[in-house]
């Protein structure tokens, strides 16, 4: 605004000439006069608007200048404008005391020197605009003040707003993690449990496996010799007949039974009937070869498979086996002197031959060249011959 600024000299006088000549010597201040004729008029025109000086006729009818001076100070919008009194005569120390009393900041005499008086004026008028552009700036910075207050307080309230969704985002950050956490918990739980749990069920499983081993043996074995029995000497029969028969390979089966067997029962009682079973499987084992098969096949009677080999072959084992048992007596521990027994074995033996049609028959074969070898006498051994399955047919 500046030089902008509306700036308004009110000129007072009664004598119009008077209001004429101000008019003249200020004319050329960049400013608006306005002229009152009185005191009242002056008030008047102090209503309307704001004036940068006033300049006051002091000899004035009705209202003079320090009156008019007295009401313009009393206000408050017009308590801070400049006055300055122009008066035709001197009125000597006492009147200027008192135009100074009533707030007038200067005093002329007329006649009016014009340079003095604009020069005068012209400080007035500059002030004015100065004061106005100070306000103005004053009011400028007032508003941008407040625009940056406001700017102020909406950023702080865009902060506040953002730090409550950071710390409710942490929050939830927080609750995401601890649930996370809760669950890998939990997983290695199970995971540890499921690991007891399948560490417990192979224990089970190898547990039972061992028992279904011992089962299974218990099974296969004989309880007293510790040999294979008479169903695990039918199951091998079974797989080495079937590979015979598949192949043409030879095999062979001797039958055998400890002699007078009742007798030993009978005479040392049955423990001692036991032990002699023990030493038939134990010594008769240690003469085989190691493909033969020997197993207790029931009571005294023994049973041995020969896998290749042919129904000659194996009858020289039978006599071998017979001579071992004949040659070396049977010792039973007793008291108060160890006894010894003889015991010798009867033993029948058959081959596989084409006229052989199952296992069966090879058993069956081998049965009754063992009652020929009973019937004959005992302590020996008899081959089975056609020729006793026609005698057994016809007896
Ligand atoms: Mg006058």
């Amino acid at each position: 605004m500046g030089s902008d600024t509306q700036v308004n000299i009110l000129i007072v006088d009664d004598k119009p000439e008077n209001l004429l000549a101000l008019d003249a010597i200020l004319s050329d201040l960049d400013a608006t006069l306005v002229r009152a004729s009185s005191g009242e008029d002056a008030l008047r025109c102090l209503l309307q608007q704001e004036f940068a000086v006033i300049l006051l006729d002091v000899c004035m009818p009705g209202l003079d200048g320090f009156k008019t001076a007295d009401l313009i100070k009393s206000r408050p919008q017009s308590r801070n404008t400049p006055i300055i009194f122009l008066t035709a005569v001197d009125i000597g120390e006492v009147s200027v005391a008192q135009g100074y009393l009533a707030g007038a900041v200067d005093y002329m005499i007329k006649p009016l020197v014009p340079a003095i008086l604009r020069t005068k004026v012209r400080v007035f008028v500059d002030l004015y605009r100065q004061t106005a552009q100070i306000r103005q700036l004053n009011a400028d910075l007032a508003r941008r003040t407040a625009q940056l207050e406001t700017a102020i307080g909406a950023l702080e309230a865009d902060i506040a707003a953002r730090q409550r969704v950071a710390a409710a985002l942490r929050v939830s950050e927080e609750e995401v993690r601890a649930l996370n956490a809760d669950l890998e918990h939990r997983v290695l739980e199970r995971t540890s449990e499921l690991q007891a749990a399948n560490a417990a069920l192979q224990k089970e499983i190898a547990a039972r496996k061992r028992v279904e081993a011992v089962l299974r043996e218990l099974s296969i074995l004989d309880e007293l010799t510790g040999i294979p029995n008479r169903r695990e000497l039918n199951r091998l029969l079974r797989g080495e007949f079937n590979r015979s028969r598949r192949y043409a390979r030879p095999l062979s089966l001797i039958m055998l039974d400890i002699d007078h067997f009742k007798d030993v029962n009978d005479t040392y009682g049955h423990p001692a009937g036991d032990a002699v079973l023990r030493w038939m499987a134990t010594t008769l084992g240690g003469e085989l070869r190691a493909t033969d098969r020997l197993a207790r096949y029931g009571g005294e009677e023994f049973a041995i498979l020969l896998p290749e080999t042919p129904a000659r072959t194996a009858f020289h084992v039978a006599e071998g086996l017979r001579h071992r048992i004949a040659a070396a007596p049977f010792t039973l521990e007793a008291e108060p002197a160890p006894l010894t027994i003889s015991i010798t074995i009867s033993l029948g033996v058959a081959g596989l031959t084409a006229g052989a049609l199952a296992e069966d028959d090879l058993v069956q074969a081998a049965d009754l060249a063992l009652y020929e070898a009973k019937r004959r006498g005992r302590n020996r051994t008899v081959a089975f011959a056609p020729a006793l399955l026609a005698a057994r047919v016809a007896s």
